[in-house]
C-alpha cells in the first residue's frame, strides 16, 4: 500500500466541497453516474478506432445501496483507470481543477464547476469515505483500489478485481443517511439519469405477489437510453413525438405541436420543444423545459438562459456547449448559452413560420391557443417581433384570420381619419359591444376581436411600431373621427328628458373602473336610443394601471 497527498494545494479544500461545492448535495450521484457512463462511452470508441481488442459485451452502470455497510456503489464496465491514470486524473488533475476554482470563485460560494474537472470531488459531500476500486482495460492491467476519507491524505493499494471497469463505493455520512433510502435515490436517478446514453440499473423489478412487492430477477433499468431528441426527426412519426412528450409531463394534455431541433453549426444543439395547450393565463407554468448536456440532466430551471417567451414552452435542450454544474448566473452571463438562446428563438419563429405557410388552415385552427405565445414573443423580443409580423394573425368579428399586411389591405380604403392615418377598429368583448360592432359593420368597417390580456399591450406595441395606424375600440369615443358628424343622428329627447335619464343610467353603470360617457345620439342604419361610450384615452390609462397592479 502507498499514501500520498493530493494533488499540490497546501490548502485543504475539503471543507468547503462539502458545504459550499454545489447547494443541492443531491448532485453527486449525477457527478457519479455520469463519470461512469462517459467510461463506458470511451470504452465504446476505442473499440470502434480497434485501440481496444478485447470484448466489449454489454455495457451497463449500476447503483446499488447497502443499507447495512451505509454504502451507495456505482459501478461500471467502462474503461477502468490504472494506477497512473488514479494519479494522474484523480489526485493531480481534479484537485488542480479545484484550486483554480477556488481562485477565481472565492467569494461565490456555490457557483461551481465540473468544468474544472470536480465532478468526482462531489461525492465527499455526502460520504466520509471514497473508494474507488479499478481494473483499466488495457492488457496486463493490475486492479487498484484509491480511498481518502475527506482529507488530503489518500491510500493506493493492489487488489483483486476479476472485471474490467470501475467501482465507487461512498461511504455516506451520519448527516446524509437519507441517501440510504432506496426511494430517495430512484427519485434523484429519475430526476438526473433519466435519458442517458447507456442502461443503468438500479436493483431488480419489482412483482405484485402475494399482497407485497417483491423483487423478480429482471434488472430495474431507469432510464430510456434513446430519447426522441436524440434521433433524426425523419425518424420519426408523429406519435413518436407524443408518446415522448407523455413520458416527460404523464399528467400532460397533448400539446399543440413541437419543433424539433437539430443544429450542429455553430454550436450543437438538439431538443424537442413543445407548445402546450393552455386554456387560461392561470395555468401557465413556466420553467417545464428541461436542459440536458449530452442527455445529463442540467436544470429545469431555464429562466434568464432561454427567452423568457420560450419559458412557457415545454421539452428537453441539449447541449454539450452548455456548461454543467454551473450556477444559474454563471449560465445567465455565458456568450455560449446568450448565443444558443437567441438560436432558440429564431428556430422557433422560422418552424412557426413553416407551419404557417404549409397548412394555414391547421394553423388557423391553433391560433387562439397559440397566440399568447407568440403575442408574448413579439412583446419581449424585438427580432422575434420583426419575424413574427408574417404570421400573427389578427381574428375578426366574423371569426376569419388575417395576417397584418392582409388585414391592411382589406380596411385602408375605408377605415382612415382626416389625418390619413388607418384605423383598426376592436373589440375586447363581443357580447357586451355587440351594439357599436353592428353599427360599425353597417359603415361598411371591419372590427377585430382583441379579448386577450396581452392584447392591450400588443395594441400599445403596435402603434408605437407603425404609428400611422391607430387602434380604436369600436364603442370608444374617438370613433366619431371615422363617422361624419352630419350621420350622427340626433336624440328624439328633450333636454329636459335626457337630464333625467343620465343618472339613472350612471347608477347602474360599473363605477370607479372606466369613465363611461352616456351620449344621445346613434351610429349605423338601425337606430338605437342612445350610446354609452368610454373615453379611449381614460380607458387605456386605467387598463395599465391594472396591468400593472
Ligand atoms: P470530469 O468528468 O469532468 O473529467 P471528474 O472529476 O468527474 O471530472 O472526473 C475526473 C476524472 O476521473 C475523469 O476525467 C476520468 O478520467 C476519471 N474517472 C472518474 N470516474 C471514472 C470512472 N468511473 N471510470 C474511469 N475513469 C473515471
Ligand atoms: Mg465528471
Amino acid at each position: 500500500m502507498s499514501t500520498g497527498k493530493i494533488g499540490v494545494t497546501s490548502n485543504d479544500l475539503f471543507p468547503i466541497i462539502k458545504k459550499f461545492l454545489y447547494s443541492d448535495h443531491d448532485i453527486f450521484l449525477r457527478e457519479i453516474v455520469s463519470n461512469a457512463v462517459d467510461a463506458t462511452q470511451k470504452l465504446k470508441t476505442l473499440a470502434s478506432s480497434g485501440e481496444f481488442k478485447g470484448e466489449v459485451g454489454e455495457l451497463r452502470v449500476s447503483v446499488s445501496i447497502d443499507k447495512e455497510a451505509k454504502t451507495i456503489t456505482i459501478s461500471d464496465n467502462g474503461i477502468g483507470m490504472t494506477q497512473e491514470e488514479i494519479e494522474k486524473y484523480i489526485n493531480q488533475i481534479a484537485f488542480s481543477g479545484a484550486e483554480e476554482f477556488m481562485d477565481k470563485y472565492k467569494d461565490q460560494a456555490n457557483a461551481i464547476i465540473g468544468h474544472f474537472g470536480l465532478g468526482f470531488y462531489s461525492s465527499f459531500m455526502v460520504s466520509d469515505k471514497v473508494d474507488i476500486v479499478t481494473l483499466s482495460h488495457k492488457e496486463g492491467a493490475e486492479a487498484v483500489k484509491w480511498s481518502c476519507e475527506g482529507n488530503p491524505e489518500y491510500t493506493l493499494e493492489k487488489v483483486e478485481k476479476a472485471d474490467r471497469g470501475t467501482d465507487i463505493v461512498m461511504h455516506i455520512s451520519e448527516e446524509e443517511e437519507a441517501f440510504l433510502e432506496e426511494s430517495r435515490i430512484q427519485e434523484l436517478l429519475n430526476k438526473y439519469c433519466k435519458f442517458l446514453p447507456v442502461e443503468i440499473a438500479f436493483g431488480k423489478k419489482k412483482e405484485w405477489k402475494d399482497g407485497k412487492n417483491v423483487d423478480t430477477d429482471e434488472d430495474n433499468i431507469i432510464n430510456d437510453t434513446n430519447p426522441a431528441w436524440t434521433k433524426k426527426p425523419a425518424d420519426l412519426k408523429e406519435e413518436d413525438y407524443s408518446d415522448f412528450y407523455r413520458q416527460l409531463y404523464p399528467m400532460g394534455e397533448d400539446p399543440l405541436f413541437h419543433i424539433h431541433l437539430n443544429v450542429d453549426y455553430p454550436f450543437n444543439l438538439t431538443g424537442v420543444l413543445y407548445f402546450p395547450k393552455i386554456k387560461n393565463s392561470v395555468e401557465i407554468q413556466k420553467n417545464k423545459i428541461q436542459l440536458y448536456c449530452n442527455q445529463v440532466f442540467v436544470t429545469d430551471s431555464v429562466e434568464g438562459i432561454v427567452p423568457e417567451f420560450l419559458t412557457m414552452l415545454h421539452g428537453v435542450l441539449d447541449s454539450p456547449d452548455i456548461p454543467l454544474n454551473v450556477s444559474r448566473s454563471y449560465l445567465q452571463s455565458d456568450g455560449n448559452v446568450k448565443k444558443i438562446a437567441s438560436h432558440i428563438s429564431k428556430k422557433v419563429a422560422d418552424s412557426l413560420n413553416d407551419i404557417f405557410k404549409n397548412d394555414r388552415a391547421d394553423f388557423e385552427k391553433k391560433w387562439d391557443d397559440l397566440r399568447i405565445f407568440i403575442q408574448y414573443g413579439m412583446l419581449t423580443e424585438e427580432k422575434f417581433y420583426d419575424r413574427s409580423k408574417k404570421f400573427m394573425l389578427f381574428k375578426n368579428t366574423e371569426g376569419k384570420y388575417f395576417t397584418m399586411e392582409e388585414y391592411e389591405a382589406i380596411i385602408k380604403e375605408n377605415q382612415t381619419d382626416k389625418d390619413s392615418n388607418i384605423i383598426t377598429l376592436y373589440a375586447t368583448d363581443v357580447d357586451a359591444q355587440y351594439t357599436y360592432i353592428e353599427a360599425a359593420k353597417a359603415k361598411g368597417y371591419d372590427v377585430l376581436v382583441m379579448d386577450s390580456q396581452l392584447d392591450n399591450h400588443l395594441i400599445n406595441h403596435l402603434e408605437q411600431k407603425t404609428p400611422t395606424t391607430k387602434y380604436v375600440r369600436v364603442d370608444s369615443d374617438i370613433i366619431d373621427k371615422l363617422i361624419q358628424k352630419d350621420e350622427v343622428k340626433a336624440s328624439k329627447l328633450t333636454e329636459a328628458q335626457r337630464n333625467d335619464l343620465i343618472p339613472v343610467f350612471n347608477s347602474h353603470l360599473p363605477s370607479g373602473k372606466v369613465n363611461y360617457i352616456v351620449a344621445f345620439e346613434s351610429l349605423g342604419a338601425d337606430a338605437q336610443p342612445l350610446l354609452i361610450t368610454q373615453s379611449e384615452f381614460m380607458r387605456r390609462m386605467k387598463d395599465m394601471a391594472a396591468m400593472n397592479a
